[in-house]
């Protein structure tokens, strides 16, 4: 007898599984590829247990006859390849008509299908092997089950994660279908809960709205633009929605979902300066070019992919995403000072000693400053009933190069005893002494005093400190994200965010701590929210510890703010009370010293 002996087709199914069947995602997402592929305008997915225990995918597409609907089960078995052009496909969308064989060897199948012609048929198998096969009443279309995955192959389990995790892998493709598919309605329900639902009206702001919440959606502009070789439309959320993870921007090329890094880049670089660092925009893109421009040499199964004409399309997508943005925000912009800072050499030259000083973090620093005037509410009441200035106009700010870590346990200093001599610019205090002066930032000694005050606060959250809303604020997640929440709720619980599982992938949240900051309640809760989302598992003291900054920040004075004498006194008084009255929470100094001697020596007095 040869060597040589073809393999049993049943083993080399079992091995296809291997590469086919890695988890149950990867079963929803050959199921339900095959249902758009029948041509269906309806796909519903089942999950039990994330789709271990069983994925039932019911679509209304073309069916099969009794003798295509045994074939599918073996393997190579594809209805999809006739020509050249099909190969191509073949390549590219990674038909390769082994799915259905390799599901079926490693699950137990239940299929009924029906073309529509002659009544329908249901084939049970087990491990691969044909149970029964029987005449069935079946309108047009399928109905495939799946269950006991990995039954025979007990070794995989054991490379599940979580259900959670599983769960979440199918969530997010059913998400980017839906976004690819508006025409098809897609349902996806787990567990007997829906967790995506889209009409297939072929409105992607609907699908948009059904994956991110209505609320999110109606904060979406649409974006259009066309090249010689690409086209590109989509929708972009305006930079006051973002979120924490760049998982929230959906390239498709061609109808593909596609990882890009440069395409991504793009699109932050077109937030340049609106989003706060480390957040994401919310997009839906859409790229169209010649396919031969889009796929060349990269493995079907990956979403990467490379493009030809690149320097073509990068600026096209990031201009087209700019222009969106910048015209939608623009009303509240123009109330913006526009004017470029200048800042008086001669002025300058007073503050040469003190740490360097950089005009572009100056510029992102007035920038920003000028964002907060706009958008800071007037009022704040603690500690200082402070005196907004009517002109504010853009003040030099000096920071250093690095910002000073923050001293975790630092012996504490004795606090200077400062007489105030003045305000510059409402925006530093100077104060002097003995040896010499202070300049004191009085928007990072506030934010000292507030970041102690609330540390304390969040630190041990007083069941007998809580306000109750008039009206219940509620919040929206996608499923995936509401899954993350909903193991959170005790730490979120914590730092005082009460929120309620309102089913639905909703929240809502009807009370919480009196000392939240005035005015920036809601805010305060969804940044909190965020903070969980983009952690997934949170360290109650970490998460603490962004909430007293998170606070401190909010309601703390900026610069060009004047204040009276009294104002002053108050401040610094509160400031000597500090734990740690030198550096704010973000480790950048409250004060800086400047000794006789040194500026003396700036005078060539002394040498
Ligand atoms: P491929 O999709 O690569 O062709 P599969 O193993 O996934 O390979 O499917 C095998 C064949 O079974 C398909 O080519 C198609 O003819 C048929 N088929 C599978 N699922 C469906 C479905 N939901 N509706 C109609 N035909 C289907
Ligand atoms: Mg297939």
């Amino acid at each position: 007898m040869g060597k040589i002996q073809i393999m049993d087709e049943w083993l080399s199914n079992k091995i296809a599984a291997g590469e086919v069947v890695e988890r149950p995602s990867s079963v929803v997402k050959e199921l339900v590829e095959n249902a758009i592929d029948a041509g269906s305008t309806s796909i519903e997915v089942f999950l039990e247990e994330a789709g271990l225990t069983s994925i039932q995918v019911t679509d209304n597409g073309s069916g099969m006859d009794e003798e295509d609907a045994l074939k599918s089960f073996s393997r190579h078995a594809t209805s999809k390849i006739s020509n050249e052009h099909d190969l191509f496909r073949i390549r590219t969308l990674g038909f390769r008509g082994e799915a259905l064989a390799s599901i079926a060897s490693v699950s137990k199948v239940v299929l009924k299908t029906s073309d529509g012609q002659q009544s329908g048929v249901e084939i049970e198998l087990d491990g691969g092997h044909v149970v029964s096969m029987k005449p069935t009443a079946f309108r047009k279309g399928t109905d495939i089950t799946v269950s006991q995955l990995f039954f025979n192959t007990p070794a995989r389990l054991k490379y599940l994660k979580t259900i959670q995790t599983e769960l979440g892998h199918s969530i997010d493709y059913m998400n980017r279908l839906a976004l690819s598919n508006p025409d098809i309605a897609f349902k996806l329900v787990h567990n007997g809960g829906t967790l995506l639902q889209t009409n297939g009206r072929g409105n992607v702001q609907q699908v948009i709205a059904a994956i991110y919440g209505v609320q999110n959606a109606k904060k979406m502009i649409s974006f259009s633009a066309e090249s010689q070789d690409y086209k590109i439309h989509g929708f972009a959320t305006l930079p006051e929605v973002t979120r924490a993870s760049k998982n929230y921007m959906s390239i498709f090329v061609n109808g593909r979902y596609v990882k890009h890094y440069l395409l991504q880049k793009a699109i932050v670089d077109a937030y340049h300066t609106y989003l706060p660092i480390e957040r994401y925009p919310i997009v839906v893109m859409y790229i169209e070019g010649d396919p031969y421009l889009t796929d060349v040499n990269v493995h079907p199964a990956k979403l990467q992919i490379r493009l030809s004409k690149e320097q073509e399309l990068l600026p096209l997508v990031e201009d087209a995403v700019r222009k969106a943005i910048r015209s939608a925000i623009h009303v509240p912009l123009a109330e913006k000072k526009e004017k470029p800072v200048k800042v008086p050499s001669e002025q300058m030259n007073i503050w040469k000693p003190a740490p360097t000083f950089n005009q572009t973090k100056m510029n992102e620093i007035v920038e920003k400053l000028n964002d907060s005037i706009v958008k800071e509410p007037t009022v704040e009441e603690f500690p200082i009933n402070e005196v907004v200035s009517e002109e504010p106009e853009p003040t030099p700010i000096i920071i250093e190069e690095e910002p000073v870590p923050m001293p975790v346990e630092e012996k504490k200093e004795p606090f200077p005893q400062l007489e105030i001599v003045g305000q510059i610019h409402g925006t530093y205090i100077v104060a002097q002494m003995e040896d010499g002066f202070y300049l004191i930032d009085q928007h990072a000694a506030q934010e000292r005093i507030k970041y102690e005050y609330f540390r304390e606060k969040v630190g041990d959250v007083n069941p007998n400190e809580r306000q109750s809303l008039l009206l219940p604020l509620t919040f929206h997640y996608a499923a995936d994200e509401a899954l993350i929440l909903k193991e959170n709720l005790h730490s979120l619980e914590e730092v005082g965010v009460f929120l309620e599982d309102f089913g639905q992938s909703s929240f809502v949240v009807r009370e919480h701590p009196t000392w939240f900051p005035k005015g920036f309640e809601q805010e305060i809760i969804e940044e909190l929210i965020e903070q969980v989302l983009k952690t997934k598992k949170t360290d109650v003291k970490k998460l603490r510890e962004e909430a007293a900054i998170m606070m401190s920040c909010k309601k703390s004075i900026k610069a060009n703010h004047y204040l009276t004498k009294e104002q002053m006194v108050a401040l610094l008084d509160d400031l000597k009370k500090a734990d740690n009255p030198f550096t704010c929470p973000h480790g950048r100094p409250v004060m800086i010293h400047f000794s006789s001697y040194e500026v003396e020596k700036m005078f060539k007095r002394v040498m």
